[in-house]
């Protein structure tokens, strides 16, 4: 099976590590790929994910089986449509049902349809109702502006005065579209621990793909601005077989069977951010693709072969397929560059990665990584993501944090705690 995968970063080189070992796998393309994956296939670096036609003539002149998505902006873009109406199967859904990410609204509009635990919330254009609505149920209230923040449209407000502070930077967020005001969500805001869950979806089956907890924040106890994610584990043992099962009845089977009833059918990777409530599973958000890091402790879990996998979910053949995951728990640890989520300089050079992984069971990923002759240097905030298994956290931690120490790059930085709340610190 010829594959092409599509993105650059710590996410895609899991996939590619992962993808690289099925003996299914005929040529490997990625685009436009990174230092790490290009280890494992031939990167077309220089054609930009934007440029759709390109793609396209790409997998028409490799004649390529399967196309694997890995970023959420492409397919809010409609490349899986674009794709598909070639004749190229896709893993990552249509545009319509990638407004799951897209849209916090078409998201929240869809669950009161059908019924599926999310936060009861409003809809508003106009800042002096959404204030009337904060004052009149008070604080903690979160709100968000509508469409692809990149983690950033979100105001949890812990009091009053925040919430009615907030109204105006949200809708400032939102931006104007066609000289009109977008909207704006304001939500009930729920207590709880929160839970990544994935789950494999082609259109009509759903087969859970394990859970992980991520870390937002960069610096240790959970402190410092919010980042794109600097560690992850899986599985995440809030999560039990209970909360699964329900998760599975009430969430994710309702939405996937919502969207196949719409003539959308949901095909792709369904993450589920979900906050795990004194009720039961609720759901906060979805996203159309696999989270990154969390993808790097799930190919690590993952027992078997993965490219059958996407491609049964690309032509809707998952039901003859099985997901095992690995009794072992995995851990990643993103090294990030000095300054990162501001800015920061790229360039410097980095030393001891094949040390690193001389470790046990450690797999460092490339995030934001560029070759210079001999040389891997830092491309990006978010630079490596150093991955291991173990018999259980502790071990994968001491793992990760070993081959950590092996790395010679002073400039950057880590956080020294992911896991914590698995580990009871
Ligand atoms: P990201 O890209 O970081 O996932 P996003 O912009 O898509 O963020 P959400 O995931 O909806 O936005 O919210 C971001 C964070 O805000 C959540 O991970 C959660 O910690 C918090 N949050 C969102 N909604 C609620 C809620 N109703 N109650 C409590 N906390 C919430």
């Amino acid at each position: 099976m010829n594959v092409l995968l599509l993105g650059s970063g710590g996410r895609e080189h899991a996939l590619a590590w992962k993808l690289a070992q099925s003996p299914l796998m005929g040529r490997f393309f990625a685009l436009p790929g990174n230092p790490g994956i290009a280890e494992h296939a031939t990167c077309f670096e220089t054609i930009p994910l934007t440029d759709h036609d390109a793609i396209v003539a790409v997998c028409a002149a490799e004649k390529i089986d399967l196309v694997v998505v890995g970023p959420e902006a492409p397919l809010v873009d409609g490349i899986a449509d674009r794709l598909i109406a070639e004749g190229f199967p896709v893993f990552g859904p249509r545009r319509v049902a990638a407004q799951l990410e897209g849209s916090k609204l078409f998201t929240k509009e869809l669950c009161k349809a059908h019924d599926i635990p999310t936060a009861a919330f409003g809809r508003f254009t106009q800042a002096e109702e959404a204030r009337a609505f904060v004052r009149k149920h008070g604080a903690p209230i979160v709100l968000k502006a509508d469409g692809l923040m990149a983690g950033k449209g979100v105001i949890v407000a812990m009091t009053l005065e925040e919430a009615l502070a907030g109204v105006d930077e949200v809708f400032a967020m939102s931006g104007e579209d066609g000289g009109f005001r977008t909207e704006i969500l304001i939500e009930e805001f729920l207590d709880g621990e929160e839970v990544s869950f994935f789950c494999l979806v082609d259109g009509e089956t759903v087969l859970p793909f394990g859970s992980a907890q991520d870390h937002k924040r960069a610096y240790d106890g959970d402190k410092g601005p919010n980042t794109g994610g600097m560690g992850a584990y899986s599985p995440a043992p809030i999560f039990s077989a209970e909360m699964e099962r329900r998760t599975l009845h009430e969430i994710i089977r309702p939405t996937a069977r919502a969207l196949a009833d719409a003539a959308s059918p949901y095909r792709g990777v369904l993450f589920a951010g979900l906050m795990i409530t004194a009720q039961g599973p609720k759901l906060i958000e979805y996203n159309v693709r696999f989270g990154d890091p969390e993808c790097q402790v799930l190919t690590m879990r993952l027992e078997g072969d993965l490219l059958p996998l996407l491609h049964a979910v690309a032509t809707g053949r998952l039901e003859d397929h099985d997901i095992g995951m690995k009794p072992e728990a995995a851990i990643t640890v993103v090294m990030a560059a000095n300054g990162y989520p501001g800015p920061y300089e790229k360039g410097s050079r980095i030393g001891g990665l094949v040390e690193a992984e001389t470790v046990p069971g450690v797999k460092v990923f490339h995030a934001g990584t560029r070759r210079v002759g001999e040389d891997i240097v830092a491309n990006g905030g978010r630079v490596l993501a150093v991955t291991a298994i173990g018999a259980n956290v502790a071990e994968a931690r001491e793992r990760a944090y070993d081959a950590i120490g092996r790395i010679d790059w002073p400039e950057g930085f880590h956080r020294t705690d992911i896991a914590w709340r698995a580990l009871g610190e």
